[in-house]
């Protein structure tokens, strides 16, 4: 018999802002290596034609061979493309350079928009939780991530122009969840690559927070070399530099999404 913590079938959560550089992908890698250091079973859904993800996790090119390309368009079923990665608990489904096709293949596909929610179906009964990594647009990929998913996760950096984008984020939502996702729900904003020594990164902080009250996380990423280091050596940072102030941020998100949803032993 489960307990009432355990969940019969994954949480699936888009982490998408059609933003670049915002560290969606960083976001993706390391949240889901913290859930995975806390016992949680976590798949990662790489769905950005750029593979960031897939690399920054120490996949090679080889290993890519069976991608999210080949999952969307139902050419294999989910548990054929999913593969380990050096963290215990955490697996991976990569991108592949076919990815960017998906985008034009799909547009004469019928329902389209279903696709990954139809390819995930049962076949990942056995996570807790599916994170999938967005590509950097508002196209038929994120469109596919959103309507597979219980709820998106919006890492938003701080600056200038971050509201004026998010606006367009949640108006995107809505439609979604009018249109295609009647439960899509927004799990959370995370504030990334955080300085404290600019004004500025305050001020949007305040702003946001002011906006979107207790969805924004109390745990702020801030800006840390180590982050930005470590997909270099095909490593989360919390396996290159685990007391960094940047390792040490993605376990207390970890851990405040956990409590959020009733995880009371975290
Ligand atoms: P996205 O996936 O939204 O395009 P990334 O996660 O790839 O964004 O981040 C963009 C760039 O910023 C990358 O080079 C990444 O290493 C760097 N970066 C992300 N988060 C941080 C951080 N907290 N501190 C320093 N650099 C960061
Ligand atoms: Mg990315």
């Amino acid at each position: 018999k489960k307990g009432p913590l355990e969940r019969e079938h994954p949480r699936i959560i888009s982490i998408a802002n059609q933003k670049g550089g915002v560290g969606k992908t960083t976001t993706a890698i390391n949240l889901a290596t913290a859930l995975a250091a806390v016992k949680q079973r976590v798949l990662l859904i790489d769905l950005d034609p750029q593979g960031n993800a897939s690399t920054g996790l120490g996949l090679d090119q080889a290993s890519r061979r069976r991608d999210s390309y080949q999952v969307i368009i139902g050419d294999i079923a989910l548990s054929e493309a999913i593969q380990k990665t050096a963290i215990p608990g955490l697996d991976i489904i990569p991108a592949g350079v076919d990815l960017s096709a998906a985008e034009i293949e799909l547009v004469d596909v019928e329902r389209r928009e279903y696709c990954l929610r139809n390819a995930i179906g049962d076949g990942a009964a056995h996570y807790d939780y599916i994170l999938i990594d967005c590509p950097p647009a508002l196209g038929l990929l994120t469109l596919n991530a959103l309507v597979a998913s219980q709820a998106i996760l919006v890492p938003l950096q701080c600056e200038f122009f971050a509201l004026e984008g998010i606006s367009h984020l949640m108006r995107t939502v809505a439609q979604v969840q009018k249109i295609f996702n009647h439960g899509l729900e927004l799990q959370g904003i995370v504030l990334t690559m955080f300085d404290k020594r600019n004004n500025l990164s305050e001020q949007v902080a305040a702003d946001v927070r002011e906006y979107f009250g207790d969805k924004v996380y109390e745990t702020v990423i801030p800006r840390n070399v180590r982050v930005s280091e470590a997909p270099s050596y095909g490593r989360p940072v919390l396996m290159y530099d685990m007391a960094c102030a940047g390792s040490q941020a993605y376990l207390h998100l970890a851990g405040e999404i956990l409590r959020r949803e009733g995880h009371k032993a975290v």
